[in-house]
């Protein structure tokens, strides 16, 4: 069964729409959009545990990172599974998406879709 998941940002000046999509629960998922009104330059993306994201990183929790692991970077395979690299915007303030990543998935223990999760942009 195919997982589908969007998060949508609307922040008051960062923008966009985020697509998860995963064909079944061993593919890796795939990562696509586009976020507005960057900064020009590299942004962290990242799953954080917690859904609060009424203040910012604070009470959106650490990285999602449910085997106790250090944070790194996307292609690395000790890594939170939470941590997925950098997105970059260009001087339009605007960034295209397009990651696959094996870590993450839409269902089970590495869910990032679950009620408790946040997707963050670091601006
Ligand atoms: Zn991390």
């Amino acid at each position: 069964m195919v997982a589908k998941a969007v998060a949508v940002l609307n922040g008051e000046t960062v923008k966009g729409t985020v697509f998860f999509c995963q064909e079944n629960p061993k593919a890796p998922v795939k990562i696509t959009g586009e976020i507005t009104g960057l900064g020009q330059g590299l942004h962290g993306f990242h799953v954080h545990e917690f859904g609060d994201n009424t203040n910012g990183c604070i009470s959106a929790g650490a990285h999602f990172n449910p085997h106790g692991k250090d944070h790194a970077g996307p292609k690395d395979t000790d890594r939170h599974v939470g941590d997925l690299g950098n997105v970059e915007a260009g001087s339009n303030g605007v960034a295209k998406i397009n990651i696959e990543d094996s870590i993450i998935s839409l269902e089970g223990d590495h869910n990032i879709v679950g009620k408790q999760k946040t997707i963050m942009f670091h601006l």
